[in-house]
């Protein structure tokens, strides 16, 4: 399950992260980037994210998901557009079927939130790229 494969990475950055930093009691929230093209189900995750948490330091952590929109561009004749879903990867304009994809795939760690009151931590480490 793509999903829970995915949570279990974000739980075990996190854990890294807070073990790193030291004295971290509880981890209130995680911010994840998640492309629109990245084949993740936000519910599936959130569920399994919840399950990853279990008797961790991120028990009760709040997963907050932002969307970025698939946007691919036309080498030929550089026309850029929204991909949509289900994806459309052939140039409006021109029809060449060859899109370089300029984002969509995203999945990473946007900024960790601890419960000691100080300033969240700010991460920006891609965790795997799908190519
Ligand atoms: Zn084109």
């Amino acid at each position: 399950m793509h999903e829970m494969s995915l949570a279990m990475a974000v739980v075990g950055q996190v854990q890294e992260a807070a073990a790193r930093n030291g004295d971290v009691s509880a981890v209130t929230s995680v911010r994840l980037q998640v492309g629109e093209l990245a084949g993740v189900v936000p519910d599936a995750l959130a569920f399994c994210f919840e399950l990853a948490c279990a008797d961790t330091v991120l028990q009760g952590a709040e997963l907050v998901t932002e969307t970025v929109p698939g946007r691919a561009r036309c080498a030929p004749c550089a026309d850029e557009w929204a991909v949509g879903m289900p994806p459309r990867l052939s140039c409006p304009t021109c029809g060449e079927p060859t899109a370089e994809l300029l984002s969509g795939r995203e999945l990473q760690i946007v900024s960790v939130r601890w419960e000691d009151g100080q300033a969240p931590e700010r991460t920006r480490e891609p965790m795997y790229e799908e190519h």
